[in-house]
């Protein structure tokens, strides 16, 4: 399943810009989508040669990691359980990660937080358990995601990249170091205070020049929306007839314009916006896209 890979580069007409490309992975597959697919692929490898079986992870009611992980788990025959931060709630994502056989442990925010605890307490005696971090981060998830650059048709002067917990990333400057590009990568956190991300990437990656961080991005926090995103989205998608997330890929392309706008990148210049998939988030959005 993971040899199999649709990932093309697409040109976008845009706001004016020249050369701004789209490195396709949300049509990796709708349901292991993006970069959860990447992360996961060497995981479950190690899992495979480790003949594990139960596959044991961790996310919010609309991760899409976890949805990710449930659509892979069933394909491969694999058992999945899930532990969801929060109290038991309904919603489009977990009912399809339940259909494809995943088992959720709705857990309190303080329980939540000590995710090796409760691993062992729930799956300890469980040899066939395989513990899979929140959002599928760990050095495989990295050496999946850099893989992301060997697929690049062409040199770019900028590559644009949503961050959650910055593994995505991290694995974008390992590909980028080790095919000696001089290409900027730039992060965009969808969180608030996202000037820890370097310090989490430096734990898998040695930092360099490459990287920028901009941390102005976020639109007041993880999952958190203002009526400038959502329209800028909005124009986005009609006018591109590219979909696109208001968590993640619009934070990220809000981004470009703007700094093109600054005159920090310019309109001729070799773009690539990593699109990273997880357009299901956008379920859990309803209300504010209407
Ligand atoms: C999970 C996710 C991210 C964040 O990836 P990290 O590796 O955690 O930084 C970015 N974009 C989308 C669409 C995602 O689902």
């Amino acid at each position: 399943m993971f040899e199999k890979i649709y990932s093309p580069v697409h040109k976008l007409e845009f706001a004016l810009f020249n050369n701004l490309f789209v490195k396709r992975d949300d049509l990796i597959d709708p349901y292991i989508s993006g970069n959860k697919w990447r992360k996961l692929k060497y995981a479950i490898q190690k899992l495979q040669t480790e003949q594990k079986s139960h596959i044991v992870t961790f996310g919010g009611a609309y991760s899409n990691h976890l949805l990710a992980t449930a659509a892979a788990a069933a394909r491969l025959n694999l058992k999945s359980t899930a532990f969801v931060r929060g109290e038991a709630v309904k919603n489009e994502i977990l009912m399809l990660c339940t259909l494809y056989g995943m088992k959720l442990i709705f857990t309190d925010r303080e329980s939540y937080k000590n995710k090796i605890e409760l691993y062992k307490t729930h799956f300890g005696n469980d040899k066939a358990a395989y513990f899979i971090d929140e959002g599928g981060a760990s050095a495989e998830a990295i050496s999946g995601c850099a893989e992301i650059i060997n697929e690049l048709p062409l040199a770019y002067d900028h590559i644009f990249c949503a961050v959650g917990t910055g593994t995505t990333a991290a694995g974008l400057l390992k590909g980028i170091q080790q095919n000696n590009l001089e290409t900027k990568l730039h992060m965009i956190p969808v969180l608030k205070g996202g000037l820890f991300i370097k310090d989490e990437i430096a734990k898998y990656v040695s930092i360099s020049e490459h990287l920028i961080l901009h941390t102005d991005y976020h639109f007041g926090g993880y999952a958190k929306t203002t009526p400038e995103l959502t329209g800028f989205m909005k124009t986005f998608i009609a006018k591109t007839g590219l979909l696109i997330d208001p968590v993640y890929t619009a934070k990220m392309f809000y981004s470009i314009v703007d700094l093109e706008q600054k005159g920090i990148i310019k309109k001729e210049d070799k773009i690539l916006a990593i699109h990273t998939g997880g357009l299901l988030g956008i379920l859990g959005m309803k209300e504010k896209l209407e």
